[in-house]
């Protein structure tokens, strides 16, 4: 084996594991704190300028590890702020990350897969079927090209797992990502300032129920019956609406906070009154808080957004029942930054093969 292929990636370790990879090396186990505040504080990469450490472990490092970071090749700028990024991954893989200011704070929306084998029916990106998992240095390296690029190294930020992918179909990456943000030499984040958003893949529900680091948890509802969002979430062939509510009604929650359902508003087809009045009913016992998403319509996406009116009629009713509701604006839409439209050219796979497999 080269001693490439034994080089540790710095930016794949929590701090335990770099903990132990020091001490295997005979280095203190509490320099971990010190090269992690250099990465996530700091945003220092090079061994050489992490200047509180001694000239022997910084040679160690610079030999016995490496450092994967994204590299930003194309950055685009709505005309609201709302700035896109195309990264390119170690492999050469693509994934788009986005930077929401003033939602009144300041956003970042990440990809937590290459493509998605979720395969909504009106989303982009599930039209590229799954190409990869994105590991949790990816998952945390767009943070810190996204921290740099935009120079907020001062700047407080959320994260919503809310780009390319299903981030519970990839559980364990996104967990040791929360891990590494949360950690107070890491990125020190609050997991409240975390949402992680998903269609509602059940087993990995529970599981994050038992979780340390708990995030806030958005449910992609999308339809009050199986038989509708069947149609738009093909997921729920095998987890049920009734199934998913039933979780979140035992879903551990923080005082005060809540579980928020999103909900793709299409013409005709999820917005009529009746729907909302079902989805009224069935989110009556659980913590909640409904987000419309007015649909982002696009080339190869065989459904309309519905009209402000209708958008304005399904969210009263919603309130008429006591139900906390509110519409997502659509941001960056110009450049296909809005929800569902992160789609990366050239490795797309056939979703449908995907989902397959899954199930
Ligand atoms: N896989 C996760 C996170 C990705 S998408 C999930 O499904 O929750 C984040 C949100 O954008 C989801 O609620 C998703 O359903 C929604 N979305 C997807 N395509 C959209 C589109 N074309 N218009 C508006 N919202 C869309």
């Amino acid at each position: 084996m080269s001693t490439e292929s034994c080089r540790l990636d710095l930016a794949e370790l929590e701090r335990p594991a770099l903990e132990a990879a020091l001490d295997a090396r005979g280095h203190h186990r509490f320099h971990a704190g010190q090269i992690f505040r250099w990465l996530y504080h700091r945003g220092v990469t090079d061994p050489a300028a992490m200047t509180d450490l001694s000239r022997d472990l910084r040679t160690a490092l610079a030999n016995g590890f490496t450092l994967s970071t994204p590299e930003v090749v194309q950055r685009e700028k709505s005309v609201d702020g709302t700035e896109k990024f195309l990264l390119r991954l170690a492999d050469g893989r693509t994934i788009e990350s986005v930077f929401i200011p003033d939602t009144p704070s300041m956003t970042f929306c990440i990809s937590t897969q290459v493509g998605c084998a979720m395969a909504c029916a009106f989303c982009l990106t599930g039209k590229m079927g799954l190409v990869r998992n994105v590991t949790a240095g990816e998952i945390v390296g767009q943070v810190r090209v996204l921290v740099d690029a935009l120079n907020m190294r001062d700047t407080r930020f959320n994260i919503v797992l809310m780009g390319m992918g299903e981030p519970l179909h990839n559980y364990d990456q996104t967990m040791k990502a929360l891990r590494i943000l949360v950690d107070e030499n890491g990125f020190a984040m609050s997991p409240r300032r975390i949402t992680l958003s998903t269609v509602g893949l059940l087993a990995a529900l529970e599981k994050l129920a038992k979780e340390p680091v708990m995030p806030n948890l958005a449910i992609s509802l999308h339809a009050p019956t199986d038989r509708l969002r069947g149609e738009l979430v093909p997921i729920n062939k095998k987890y049920g609406v009734s199934d998913i509510i039933d979780v979140c009604q035992r879903f551990p929650l923080k005082r005060r906070s809540r579980i928020t359902f999103e909900y793709v508003l299409l013409a005709g087809v999820n917005d009529r009154p009746e729907d909302a009045r079902r989805l009224a009913k069935l989110l009556a016992g659980v913590k909640s808080k409904v987000n419309l998403i007015p649909l982002n319509a696009a080339a190869g996406i065989p459904f309309e957004r519905p009209s402000d009116e209708a958008i304005d009629r399904f969210a009263q009713i919603l309130a008429d029942h006591r139900l906390t509701v509110s519409v997502r604006k659509s941001r960056g839409r110009d450049i296909r930054a809005a929800c569902g439209q992160l789609i990366v050219e050239g490795q797309k796979k056939s979703a449908g093969q995907q989902l397959a497999v899954m199930i």
